[in-house]
């Protein structure tokens, strides 16, 4: 078949997703986050407080009973200037959108400008220390947004005792913006919660799973690459759909990867954990695929097995000099494009040696 016509079904395959998936997310969940606030705006009306508010209540009544309307006679979601889809996060992030991105008065892009500063101050506020040191493992990320907000899940949690481990988490979710980002910072609260607990890794994911799948809204997903690191340069990793690890040892370079489909797809979803060993100085790189999927100026993609390369020439480096030799490849490979999509990189490094302390 020649590759026109695969591409032209490609095209059409990938609309015909989107279709679903838009219809998918408005009817149900945005009908219901409609009657919901239509409630909520009749109980405040009906409460007996100060008249003052009540106009801008009346009005905000009415324009969620003009959306449920729309939704009846097919015209929701459809800009009220040129007839084309209004985008679907901002359906999600504020029913009441009328107008797509192109036709936003001044006003109101300035608004949404200053909502997203803020929307990435918070995201910005969740990210852990970019250096962190535990026992022997030094870990360092770097955490590149394509826009504002990011998709892209990054996180360190230390354990609460001296001797206990070190938990690391890369994730990536499905989609770009403020919806993404969104979920980004569910999925902060929810492993932050989780990861005292005490549970075991697979079970850890497990659960996150679970309540990521009752709390997300059909469609919405997110894979995830997470691991423990040990006292004695041990590593569990368990992974939900995420692109697989490098470990830079010193005799070169291997994947570690393992079974598990994204999370917030299947409730039921189980996955398994793997475990290896890392000597000293040996790296363990994670990173989403606003990395691999990076292309150059003729749009190919830069790809894991270069990602692999460019590491496993630099076995033992410090992870502050590893990330930015490979985000350096990155943008070398890339230059000229803009960057389409998050970018994350994370050295998770058991040093080469045990530093004295000052103790010692
Ligand atoms: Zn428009």
């Amino acid at each position: 078949m020649p590759e026109t016509d695969s591409a032209a079904v490609r095209m059409e395959q990938s609309s015909d997703a989107e279709a679903k998936e838009m219809s998918a997310v408005s009817d149900p969940y945005i009908r219901e986050q409609l009657e919901k606030r239509r409630k909520e705006l009749s109980a405040a009306l009906a409460a007996p407080v100060a008249a003052a508010p009540a106009a801008s209540l009346i009005e905000l009544l009415g324009e969620v009973d003009s959306a449920l309307h729309r939704m009846d006679d097919g015209t929701y979601g459809i800009c009220s200037q040129c007839h084309d889809s209004v985008e679907k996060d901002r359906l999600l992030a504020d029913p009441l959108v009328r107008l797509c991105l192109d036709h936003l008065t001044s006003d109101e892009q300035r608004a949404l400008e200053r909502d997203l500063e803020l929307a990435a101050r918070v995201q910005r506020g969740l990210l852990p220390r970019t250096d962190l040191r535990h026992g022997d493992w030094r870990v360092h990320y770097q955490y590149k947004p394509a826009g504002m907000v990011s998709g892209d899940y990054c996180d360190l949690i230390p354990p609460s005792a001296e001797d206990g481990e070190l938990v690391f988490l890369l994730g990536d979710v499905a989609g770009k913006g403020v919806a993404a980002s969104l979920l980004m910072t569910h999925l902060h609260a929810m492993f932050r919660s989780l990861a005292g607990v005490g549970l075991t890794l697979d079970k850890l994911l497990e659960v996150a799973n679970s309540v990521f799948c009752q709390s997300t809204i059909a469609g919405q997903y997110a894979t995830l690459i997470c691991g423990r690191a040990g006292q004695r340069g041990e590593i569990e990793i368990g992974s939900a759909g995420h692109l697989a690890a490098l470990l830079i040892a010193k005799d070169g370079v291997r994947q570690v990867c393992s079974t598990g489909v994204p999370l917030g797809m299947f409730s039921t979803s189980r996955y398994t954990v793997q475990r290896v060993r890392m000597e000293r100085g040996d790296s363990l790189l994670l990173y989403t695929d606003g990395i691999s999927e990076a292309v150059n100026a003729s749009g190919t993609e830069y790809g894991a097995a270069r990602l692999s390369n460019v590491a496993g020439e630099r076995h033992g480096w410090v992870p502050q000099e590893l990330a930015a030799a490979c985000m350096k490849d990155v943008q070398n490979y890339s230059s000229g494009r803009k960057q389409a999509d998050d970018q994350t990189l994370m050295v998770v490094h058991r040093a080469d040696t045990v530093e004295l302390s000052l103790n010692d």
